[in-house]
């Protein structure tokens, strides 16, 4: 099936309130040129080299979202234009996006990716750590960067129940620090395999790969 055709039988599945991006790593450009064409402009990417080459290549009205773990010394890359930095797993990396978006005169929105799933090699925090950075002191004088939501994944298992479990897991930490950080909005969480358990849950953002542009090579 076409990339257009995918998306359209995604959106007509998912409510208006959900955002959708279309996550595009190793796609080449003429991929997300056609999803462009049949209306999207929300791109997610994991690799910031790649993203720069694409946000270059590609119409400037595009929304550009970092999806995947992001070193530090990368963030100079993508501080003038990414929208949204779904990764952010420590406050090293916020006080370095904070500081790299303060050189372009900006205020980088991120979302802190908390650890929900049982294997130990996803990235992410675990509630404690959260805290521990919206709690600290240094946070609140961060002035170019806004929090605007949590992002999660769920484990890569057959187990939707398990899957179920730590997605509500993910919205219940959301829904308690919304008492904390004002303007807290965005629930990212769910990919191809399970967004519509997510959004079972409470997610408002799906990252969608494969299902759009078809299975990948490589990751
Ligand atoms: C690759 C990726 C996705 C999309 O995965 P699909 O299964 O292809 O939809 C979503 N989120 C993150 C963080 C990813 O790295």
């Amino acid at each position: 099936m076409s990339i257009e055709q995918n998306l359209k039988n995604i959106t007509a599945t998912i409510s208006e309130e959900i955002t959708l991006v279309a996550v595009s790593k190793t796609k080449p450009v003429s991929d997300l040129e056609e999803a462009y064409k049949a209306g999207q402009r929300i791109f997610g990417e994991n690799k910031i080299q790649e993203m720069v080459e694409k946000w270059v290549a590609m119409p400037k009205d595009i929304q550009w979202h970092m999806i995947g773990h992001v070193q530090r010394n990368k963030v100079k890359y993508m501080a003038e234009f990414v929208s949204l930095v779904h990764g952010v797993d420590s406050f090293r990396l916020l006080k370095e996006i904070d500081k790299q978006a303060k050189k372009h005169d900006r205020i980088i929105n991120c979302l802190l990716q908390m650890h929900i799933a049982e294997e130990a090699t996803k990235f992410g925090l675990n509630e404690t750590e959260l805290h521990d950075i919206i709690n600290s002191e240094e946070f609140a004088t961060l002035e170019n960067i806004k929090i605007i939501g949590l992002m999660g994944m769920s484990t890569f298992t057959e187990d939707q129940l398990q899957i179920r479990r730590e997605f509500k897991q993910l919205k219940s930490i959301y829904t308690a620090i919304q008492e904390n950080i004002e303007g807290l909005n965005v629930l990212s969480m769910g990919m191809s395999g399970d967004y519509q358990i997510a959004i079972e849950e409470g997610s408002n953002m799906v990252r969608i790969g494969s299902s759009i542009f078809g299975a990948r090579n490589r990751h």
